[in-house]
């Protein structure tokens, strides 16, 4: 175990980075944009839930964070997907910048692209389509990119790094037909290839939680991510959203997810109050990443919290 001396001179060497202080700067001007873009358009920004009985189960294995408050038991959020589609009662368009706890398991420690506390601008539009999150999606991108290249000029050159305007439409890719020319690991071989953001869409129904729509086809969902190129990855996770009761619990069944974890949501499902909505979430210390062209998302927070790593 590190001692806590070493770890100290870890912490201030990190806080004293120029690289760290460029990163964050040009973070801070992506929320900005973000934020005032997404007003310009109506969104409703809300305050994140950091805590709640109910969270996302996600698609892949995390350790659990949750603690017992009275008689309630809480979890840490791992993403607002069902605050949000509440929301949506409430608000035509809303957004959050909010904090995600994921314990993610320590083999991700050197991905580069994994820290246990990260954040997404996270938005939902009652009564979108994919088609429509896509489409506002690549003008958000767009204008962050110009905006950050004229507003962060110094930070860009410290880092050594000149993002290009990405070309709107940006291109799609169906999930199944990547997976039949490049093989499993088919998102690194196009994001290594692409010079440019793409969409990858159509994700078969085993790939993805339960609340991504299933097309009519009974196969494929209307979902997408978003793929940054020169292999930095996906950025964006989103879709349509389930909202019928009886379409929800036969999705459940099909993960393995228990109803009983998200009982109240589940109650509110099943009396019809959910309404169709459409979103994403953009986790922001990728895109930051991308656009300052770092190695690793660390060094896009000033106290990062790298899976196995960190203890700041
Ligand atoms: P998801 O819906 O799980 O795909 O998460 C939405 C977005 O959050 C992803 O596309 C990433 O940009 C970001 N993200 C997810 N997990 C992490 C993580 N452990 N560390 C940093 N960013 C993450
Ligand atoms: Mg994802």
């Amino acid at each position: 175990m590190e001692s806590i001396g070493k770890l100290s001179t870890r912490v201030v060497e990190h806080l004293r980075d120029p690289l760290v202080k460029s990163a964050v700067r040009v973070k801070s001007s992506i929320m900005g944009e973000a934020g005032k873009f997404l007003r310009g358009k109506e969104f409703v920004e809300l305050l994140p839930t950091i805590i709640s009985p109910i969270t996302d189960p996600l698609n892949h294995e995390v350790h659990n964070a949750k603690f017992r408050y009275y008689d309630q038991e809480y979890r840490l959020t791992q993403s607002m997907i069902f605050h949000k589609q509440l929301a949506c009662k409430t608000f035509d368009r809303i957004f959050i910048v909010s904090p995600n706890v994921r314990l993610e398991t320590s083999e991700k420690a050197l991905s580069g692209r994994h820290l246990f506390e990260f954040s997404q601008i996270d938005l939902e539009i009652r009564n979108a389509k994919r088609d429509d999150v896509m489409t506002l999606v690549e003008d958000l991108i767009t204008t962050l990119i110009v905006e950050v290249k004229s507003s962060c000029k110094e930070e860009l050159e410290l880092l050594s790094s000149n993002p290009s305007i990405p070309t709107t439409p940006f291109t799609k890719v169906k999930f199944m037909d990547a997976y039949e020319q490049y093989g499993k690991d088919f998102e690194t071989v196009l994001s290594s290839s692409f010079k440019e953001p793409f969409w990858l869409i159509d994700f078969p129904i085993w790939e993805r939680e339960f609340y991504d729509l299933l097309s009519q086809d009974g196969r494929t969902l209307k979902d997408m991510d978003l793929i940054l190129p020169n292999g930095f990855g996906e950025t964006l996770s989103g879709g349509e959203r389930e909202w019928e009761y009886q379409r929800i619990i036969s999705r459940m069944e099909f993960k393995g997810n228990d109803p009983e974890e998200l009982a109240w949501y589940m109650e509110i499902a099943e009396a019809g109050e959910l309404v169709p909505t459409a979103g994403c979430g953009i986790g922001v210390e990728r895109l930051t990443r991308y656009i300052c062209s770092l190695d690793n998302v660390a060094r896009t927070r000033l106290f990062p919290k790298v899976p196995g790593r960190s203890w700041i």
